[in-house]
């Protein structure tokens, strides 16, 4: 199929861009490294009459790098943070789950936020930013605010970013001492989307466990404890309040094994590595 017909829009600054969205509102969208939304136009899932495309914004500083957290533009690719020589000691659960986002050739093109934006509860990115309590910078003509990773993923494609906005940026908290950092993906063949992927991150006295690609939403739990046994009995009442559904794939009953078998083998990777 083809796109049905748009606009393009191509602002040069980010003042331009948010002018932009303010105008046309729902009928625009924007267009980062077009990795997912190029394909739901072919598809017609996405149908909007403007596309916002932010490449061409010049003067964009990609990352501000502070002492605690780094600080990343809406431009950055992911391939960039994935070849960043200090991303495996800063960053080590996003090192460890970017070689699993599609392929080399999508990462070059497809941005960290886009990535996010779009929601995906099977994506690797979103995951990882959830457990790491990363947090983005929404901005409109009129305002700017900050929204923790938690509270930005509402479901499937849906995120609480208003039509007039734009993720200008997101915060990335770095890695701490003495604490443990685990990814682990299933999926039917390498760089397809997750059926269950697993970030934890394991301190000296919490686990932080997050699951995506087994229900609607990406779940997050935090256990105040790191002993084993505690966690694998709350690990299984966790798993079966898991809202999994049977598709394509596999049965509900499948998914939740997997969220115990290999869940608990990330948690216990994440322990081992603090
Ligand atoms: C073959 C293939 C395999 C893939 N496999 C995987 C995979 O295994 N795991 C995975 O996680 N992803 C996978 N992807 C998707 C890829 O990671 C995309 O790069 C990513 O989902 C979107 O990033 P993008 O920059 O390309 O965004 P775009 O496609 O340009 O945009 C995606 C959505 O985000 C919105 N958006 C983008 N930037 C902003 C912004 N700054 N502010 C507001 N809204 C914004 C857009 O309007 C759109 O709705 C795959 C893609 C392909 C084509």
């Amino acid at each position: 199929m083809k796109p049905s017909s748009f606009d393009l829009l191509q602002p040069e600054t980010w003042h331009e861009a948010l002018e932009g969205l303010n105008r046309y509102g729902e009928d625009s969208q924007i267009l980062a490294g077009g990795q997912s939304l190029i394909a739901m136009l072919n598809m017609r899932i996405a149908k909007p009459k403007i596309l916002i495309d932010i490449n061409s914004i010049k003067n964009d500083v990609p990352i501000i790098n502070n002492k605690f957290d780094i600080e990343i533009s809406a431009l950055y690719r992911q391939i960039e943070l994935e070849k960043r020589i200090e991303t495996k000691e800063e960053f080590p659960l996003l090192f460890e789950c970017l070689p699993y986002v599609g392929h080399q050739q999508h990462r070059a093109r497809g941005t960290v936020v886009g990535s996010l934006c779009h929601a995906d509860p099977s994506s690797e990115i979103p995951l990882c930013f959830i457990a790491l309590q990363g947090k983005l910078k929404l901005s409109s003509v009129f305002s700017q605010r900050i929204v923790n990773a938690e509270d930005f993923f509402l479901g499937p494609l849906l995120t609480s970013r208003k039509s007039n906005e734009i993720i200008k940026s997101i915060i990335i908290p770095k890695s701490k001492k003495n604490t443990g950092y685990a990814f682990k993906e299933i999926s039917e063949k390498y760089g397809d989307f997750a059926m269950a992927s697993f970030a934890v991150i394991a301190g000296e006295n919490f686990i932080r466990f997050v699951v995506g690609g087994v229900s609607e939403k990406m779940t997050s739990i935090e256990w105040s404890t790191t002993d084993l046994n505690q966690i694998e009995d709350s690990l299984n009442d966790f798993a079966w309040d898991l809202n999994t559904t049977n598709d394509q794939y596999s049965t509900d009953r499948y998914k939740r094994d997997i969220v115990r078998e290999i869940g608990l083998k990330t948690i216990k990777t994440a322990l081992y590595r603090r």
